[in-house]
Protein backbone atom coordinates (compact mmCIF):
# COMPACT_ATOMS: atom_id res chain seq x y z
CA UNK A 1 0.00 0.00 0.00
CA UNK A 2 1.45 3.26 -0.94
CA UNK A 3 0.91 6.57 1.19
CA UNK A 4 0.63 9.51 -1.00
CA UNK A 5 1.36 13.24 0.36
CA UNK A 6 1.66 15.49 -2.22
CA UNK A 7 -1.45 16.35 -5.28
CA UNK A 8 1.20 16.32 -7.82
CA UNK A 9 2.17 12.85 -6.99
CA UNK A 10 -1.29 11.88 -6.73
CA UNK A 11 -2.18 12.99 -10.23
CA UNK A 12 0.93 11.04 -11.32
CA UNK A 13 -0.28 7.62 -10.28
CA UNK A 14 -3.67 8.36 -11.67
CA UNK A 15 -2.40 8.96 -14.65
CA UNK A 16 -0.50 6.14 -14.58
CA UNK A 17 -3.37 3.47 -13.91
CA UNK A 18 -5.66 5.59 -15.92
CA UNK A 19 -2.55 4.48 -19.16
CA UNK A 20 -3.39 1.06 -18.34
CA UNK A 21 -6.84 1.14 -18.85
CA UNK A 22 -7.31 0.55 -14.90
CA UNK A 23 -10.57 1.68 -13.05
CA UNK A 24 -9.92 3.37 -10.01
CA UNK A 25 -12.38 3.95 -6.56
CA UNK A 26 -11.77 7.07 -4.43
CA UNK A 27 -13.44 6.43 -1.05
CA UNK A 28 -12.81 10.11 0.61
CA UNK A 29 -12.82 10.01 4.87
CA UNK A 30 -11.41 11.98 7.41
CA UNK A 31 -10.10 9.45 8.80
CA UNK A 32 -10.51 7.29 12.46
CA UNK A 33 -11.77 4.57 10.46
CA UNK A 34 -14.36 2.32 11.60
CA UNK A 35 -16.32 -0.53 10.05
CA UNK A 36 -18.50 2.08 8.22
CA UNK A 37 -15.52 3.41 6.42
CA UNK A 38 -14.35 -0.11 5.52
CA UNK A 39 -17.25 -1.47 4.35
CA UNK A 40 -16.85 1.30 1.37
CA UNK A 41 -13.52 0.09 0.56
CA UNK A 42 -15.22 -3.54 0.36
CA UNK A 43 -17.17 -2.48 -2.25
CA UNK A 44 -14.73 -0.66 -3.92
CA UNK A 45 -12.03 -3.29 -4.13
CA UNK A 46 -14.69 -5.39 -5.66
CA UNK A 47 -15.58 -2.89 -8.26
CA UNK A 48 -12.26 -1.32 -9.30
CA UNK A 49 -9.10 -2.25 -10.25
CA UNK A 50 -6.82 0.55 -7.74
CA UNK A 51 -8.79 1.25 -4.59
CA UNK A 52 -7.63 5.09 -3.29
CA UNK A 53 -8.77 6.43 0.42
CA UNK A 54 -7.87 9.64 1.06
CA UNK A 55 -7.54 10.63 4.72
CA UNK A 56 -8.06 14.86 5.07
CA UNK A 57 -9.69 16.34 8.11
CA UNK A 58 -10.87 18.96 6.16
CA UNK A 59 -11.30 22.01 7.98
CA UNK A 60 -13.48 24.32 5.38
CA UNK A 61 -16.50 21.68 6.47
CA UNK A 62 -16.09 22.64 10.22
CA UNK A 63 -17.29 26.01 12.10
CA UNK A 64 -15.62 28.21 13.87
CA UNK A 65 -16.38 26.62 17.84
CA UNK A 66 -17.06 23.29 16.41
CA UNK A 67 -14.49 20.04 16.85
CA UNK A 68 -11.71 20.59 14.23
CA UNK A 69 -9.44 20.56 16.83
CA UNK A 70 -10.33 17.66 19.06
CA UNK A 71 -11.56 15.45 15.88
CA UNK A 72 -9.82 12.04 16.45
CA UNK A 73 -6.73 11.49 14.23
CA UNK A 74 -4.73 8.04 14.05
CA UNK A 75 -3.19 7.75 11.03
CA UNK A 76 -1.14 4.53 12.14
CA UNK A 77 -3.97 2.60 12.94
CA UNK A 78 -6.32 4.34 9.84
CA UNK A 79 -2.86 2.86 7.72
CA UNK A 80 -3.09 -0.64 9.55
CA UNK A 81 -6.50 -0.74 8.96
CA UNK A 82 -6.56 0.53 5.22
CA UNK A 83 -3.86 -1.90 4.25
CA UNK A 84 -6.01 -4.95 5.74
CA UNK A 85 -8.94 -4.20 3.69
CA UNK A 86 -7.36 -4.22 0.80
CA UNK A 87 -6.60 -0.09 0.20
CA UNK A 88 -3.72 0.40 -2.61
CA UNK A 89 -3.38 3.96 -1.69
CA UNK A 90 -4.16 5.84 0.61
CA UNK A 91 -3.81 9.83 -0.53
CA UNK A 92 -3.00 11.66 2.50
CA UNK A 93 -2.18 15.26 1.95
CA UNK A 94 -1.34 18.62 4.04
CA UNK A 95 -4.06 21.17 4.62
CA UNK A 96 -1.13 23.65 3.04
CA UNK A 97 -1.18 21.85 -0.21
CA UNK A 98 -5.34 21.41 -0.32
CA UNK A 99 -5.53 25.26 0.46
CA UNK A 100 -3.20 26.90 -0.88
CA UNK A 101 -2.34 30.49 -0.39
CA UNK A 102 -4.26 32.49 -2.54
CA UNK A 103 -6.83 29.96 -2.67
CA UNK A 104 -10.05 31.77 -3.30
CA UNK A 105 -12.62 28.87 -5.37
CA UNK A 106 -15.51 27.19 -3.71
CA UNK A 107 -17.86 24.69 -4.62
CA UNK A 108 -21.52 25.45 -2.94
CA UNK A 109 -24.93 23.35 -4.19
CA UNK A 110 -27.04 26.40 -3.11
CA UNK A 111 -30.54 25.91 -1.41
CA UNK A 112 -30.06 22.11 -0.46
CA UNK A 113 -26.63 23.38 1.59
CA UNK A 114 -28.81 25.74 3.89
CA UNK A 115 -31.38 23.42 5.30
CA UNK A 116 -31.43 20.41 7.36
CA UNK A 117 -27.55 20.41 8.14
CA UNK A 118 -27.11 23.28 6.70
CA UNK A 119 -29.78 24.97 8.86
CA UNK A 120 -27.07 24.37 11.84
CA UNK A 121 -24.10 23.84 9.56
CA UNK A 122 -23.87 26.75 7.36
CA UNK A 123 -20.94 26.37 5.65
CA UNK A 124 -20.45 22.92 6.13
CA UNK A 125 -22.30 21.39 2.77
CA UNK A 126 -19.89 24.43 0.82
CA UNK A 127 -16.72 22.87 2.65
CA UNK A 128 -17.22 18.84 1.22
CA UNK A 129 -18.57 20.22 -1.70
CA UNK A 130 -14.99 21.75 -2.49
CA UNK A 131 -13.10 19.26 -0.91
CA UNK A 132 -14.94 16.75 -3.12
CA UNK A 133 -14.58 18.32 -5.68
CA UNK A 134 -11.03 19.02 -5.32
CA UNK A 135 -10.55 15.57 -4.96
CA UNK A 136 -11.98 14.39 -7.90
CA UNK A 137 -9.78 16.42 -9.70
CA UNK A 138 -6.97 15.06 -8.38
CA UNK A 139 -7.62 11.17 -8.11
CA UNK A 140 -9.74 11.25 -11.22
CA UNK A 141 -11.74 8.69 -10.12
CA UNK A 142 -14.25 6.18 -12.00
CA UNK A 143 -16.19 5.24 -8.73
CA UNK A 144 -16.41 7.26 -5.83
CA UNK A 145 -18.03 5.63 -2.61
CA UNK A 146 -19.95 7.30 -0.18
CA UNK A 147 -22.02 6.41 2.96
CA UNK A 148 -25.93 6.72 3.60
CA UNK A 149 -25.22 7.35 7.28
CA UNK A 150 -24.42 11.28 5.93
CA UNK A 151 -27.96 11.45 3.61
CA UNK A 152 -27.84 15.27 2.73
CA UNK A 153 -24.12 14.82 1.88
CA UNK A 154 -25.08 11.98 -0.38
CA UNK A 155 -27.63 13.91 -1.90
CA UNK A 156 -25.64 17.18 -2.25
CA UNK A 157 -22.69 15.81 -3.79
CA UNK A 158 -25.29 13.43 -6.22
CA UNK A 159 -26.43 17.20 -7.03
CA UNK A 160 -23.24 18.26 -7.50
CA UNK A 161 -21.85 15.45 -10.22
CA UNK A 162 -25.02 16.16 -12.06
CA UNK A 163 -24.92 19.91 -11.71
CA UNK A 164 -21.06 20.17 -13.05
CA UNK A 165 -20.76 16.51 -15.37
CA UNK A 166 -18.03 15.38 -13.21
CA UNK A 167 -17.50 11.98 -15.48
CA UNK A 168 -17.59 9.97 -11.98
CA UNK A 169 -20.30 7.34 -10.82
CA UNK A 170 -21.61 7.69 -7.30
CA UNK A 171 -21.40 4.06 -5.22
CA UNK A 172 -23.31 4.59 -1.90
CA UNK A 173 -23.43 1.75 0.77
CA UNK A 174 -26.00 1.33 3.36
CA UNK A 175 -24.94 2.70 7.34
CA UNK A 176 -23.05 0.78 9.53
CA UNK A 177 -24.41 0.24 12.55
CA UNK A 178 -23.19 -0.94 16.19
CA UNK A 179 -24.88 -3.92 17.49
CA UNK A 180 -27.64 -1.90 19.79
CA UNK A 181 -28.07 0.41 16.10
CA UNK A 182 -26.30 3.21 16.92
CA UNK A 183 -25.12 4.30 13.20
CA UNK A 184 -21.09 4.08 13.55
CA UNK A 185 -19.44 7.48 13.73
CA UNK A 186 -15.88 8.65 14.28
CA UNK A 187 -17.28 11.08 16.96
CA UNK A 188 -18.88 8.28 19.34
CA UNK A 189 -15.80 8.18 20.60
CA UNK A 190 -16.44 11.68 22.36
CA UNK A 191 -19.02 9.78 24.10
CA UNK A 192 -18.91 8.92 27.81
CA UNK A 193 -20.21 5.41 28.57
CA UNK A 194 -23.42 7.01 30.03
CA UNK A 195 -23.74 9.09 26.90
CA UNK A 196 -23.11 5.92 24.62
CA UNK A 197 -25.87 4.27 26.18
CA UNK A 198 -27.89 7.43 25.59
CA UNK A 199 -27.15 7.51 22.08
CA UNK A 200 -29.31 4.22 21.28
CA UNK A 201 -32.30 6.61 21.32
CA UNK A 202 -31.26 7.95 17.77
CA UNK A 203 -32.25 4.51 16.10
CA UNK A 204 -34.91 3.27 18.67
CA UNK A 205 -36.65 6.78 17.45
CA UNK A 206 -36.64 5.64 13.74
CA UNK A 207 -37.21 1.95 14.59
CA UNK A 208 -39.95 3.24 16.29
CA UNK A 209 -41.00 5.24 13.33
CA UNK A 210 -40.21 2.53 10.85
CA UNK A 211 -42.91 0.32 12.76
CA UNK A 212 -45.56 3.16 13.11
CA UNK A 213 -45.41 3.38 8.60
CA UNK A 214 -45.04 -0.39 8.63
CA UNK A 215 -48.39 -0.61 10.32
CA UNK A 216 -49.89 1.89 7.98
CA UNK A 217 -49.26 5.52 9.30
CA UNK A 218 -49.19 7.78 6.36
CA UNK A 219 -48.68 11.29 7.65
CA UNK A 220 -45.22 12.47 8.71
CA UNK A 221 -46.36 15.17 11.10
CA UNK A 222 -47.93 11.96 13.47
CA UNK A 223 -44.97 10.14 13.16
CA UNK A 224 -42.64 13.26 13.47
CA UNK A 225 -44.78 13.87 17.25
CA UNK A 226 -44.20 9.93 18.08
CA UNK A 227 -40.07 10.73 17.15
CA UNK A 228 -39.76 13.73 19.80
CA UNK A 229 -41.61 11.50 22.65
CA UNK A 230 -39.02 9.26 22.27
CA UNK A 231 -36.21 11.35 22.39
CA UNK A 232 -37.94 13.54 25.12
CA UNK A 233 -37.98 10.65 27.07
CA UNK A 234 -33.99 10.52 26.89
CA UNK A 235 -32.66 13.10 29.29
CA UNK A 236 -29.05 13.55 27.67
CA UNK A 237 -30.63 13.76 24.46
CA UNK A 238 -31.36 17.37 23.17
CA UNK A 239 -33.18 17.22 19.48
CA UNK A 240 -31.79 19.59 16.99
CA UNK A 241 -34.00 18.70 13.88
CA UNK A 242 -36.45 15.65 12.76
CA UNK A 243 -37.90 15.69 9.54
CA UNK A 244 -39.16 13.27 6.91
CA UNK A 245 -38.22 14.75 3.52
CA UNK A 246 -37.97 13.64 0.08
CA UNK A 247 -34.35 11.80 -0.35
CA UNK A 248 -33.63 13.34 -3.29
CA UNK A 249 -33.98 17.20 -3.00
CA UNK A 250 -34.47 17.24 1.24
CA UNK A 251 -37.55 19.00 0.57
CA UNK A 252 -40.27 18.25 3.49
CA UNK A 253 -43.34 16.17 2.59
CA UNK A 254 -46.42 15.97 4.52
CA UNK A 255 -47.26 12.24 3.00
CA UNK A 256 -45.32 9.35 3.60
CA UNK A 257 -44.10 7.36 0.78
CA UNK A 258 -41.27 5.25 -0.95
CA UNK A 259 -38.88 8.33 -1.93
CA UNK A 260 -39.22 9.62 1.59
CA UNK A 261 -36.18 9.35 4.34
CA UNK A 262 -36.38 10.00 7.97
CA UNK A 263 -33.81 12.13 8.98
CA UNK A 264 -32.69 13.09 12.79
CA UNK A 265 -30.35 15.33 14.30
CA UNK A 266 -29.78 14.92 18.06
CA UNK A 267 -27.43 16.01 20.99
CA UNK A 268 -26.22 13.69 23.16
CA UNK A 269 -24.14 15.62 25.77
CA UNK A 270 -22.13 17.86 23.92
CA UNK A 271 -21.81 15.62 20.82
CA UNK A 272 -24.02 16.31 18.00
CA UNK A 273 -25.26 13.09 16.16
CA UNK A 274 -27.08 12.07 13.06
CA UNK A 275 -28.92 9.33 11.63
CA UNK A 276 -31.00 8.59 9.38
CA UNK A 277 -33.74 5.49 7.45
CA UNK A 278 -34.98 5.10 4.07
CA UNK A 279 -37.92 4.03 3.18
CA UNK A 280 -36.82 3.56 -0.38
P1 LIG B 1 -16.11 10.69 7.42
O1 LIG B 1 -14.75 10.17 7.69
O2 LIG B 1 -16.99 10.76 8.63
O3 LIG B 1 -16.11 11.95 6.60
O4 LIG B 1 -16.83 9.62 6.51
C1 LIG B 1 -16.25 9.18 5.30
C2 LIG B 1 -17.27 8.37 4.53
O5 LIG B 1 -17.69 7.25 5.30
C3 LIG B 1 -18.55 9.17 4.21
O6 LIG B 1 -19.00 8.86 2.90
C4 LIG B 1 -19.51 8.67 5.26
O7 LIG B 1 -20.87 8.78 4.88
C5 LIG B 1 -19.08 7.22 5.37
N1 LIG B 1 -19.53 6.66 6.66
C6 LIG B 1 -19.34 7.19 7.89
N2 LIG B 1 -19.95 6.45 8.83
C7 LIG B 1 -20.56 5.42 8.17
C8 LIG B 1 -21.36 4.31 8.57
N3 LIG B 1 -21.67 4.10 9.85
N4 LIG B 1 -21.83 3.48 7.62
C9 LIG B 1 -21.52 3.68 6.31
N5 LIG B 1 -20.77 4.70 5.87
C10 LIG B 1 -20.28 5.56 6.78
Amino acid sequence: MKIVKTVQEMRQLSERVKIHNKSIGLVPTMGCLHNGHLSLVHKARKDCDIVVMSIFVNPMQFAPGEDLEKYPRDFDMDRRLAKRAGVDVIFYPDTKHIYAKGFFTFVSVENMDKIWEGKTRPAHFRGVCTIVGKLFNIVDPDIAYFGQKDAQQVAIIKRMVGDLYFNINIVIAPTVREKDGLAMSSRNKYLSSEERKAAQVLYRSLHEAEKMIKNGEKKSDNVLEHMRDVIKKEKLAHLDYVGIVNHEDFSSVSEISKTSLIIIACYIGKTRLIDNFGLM
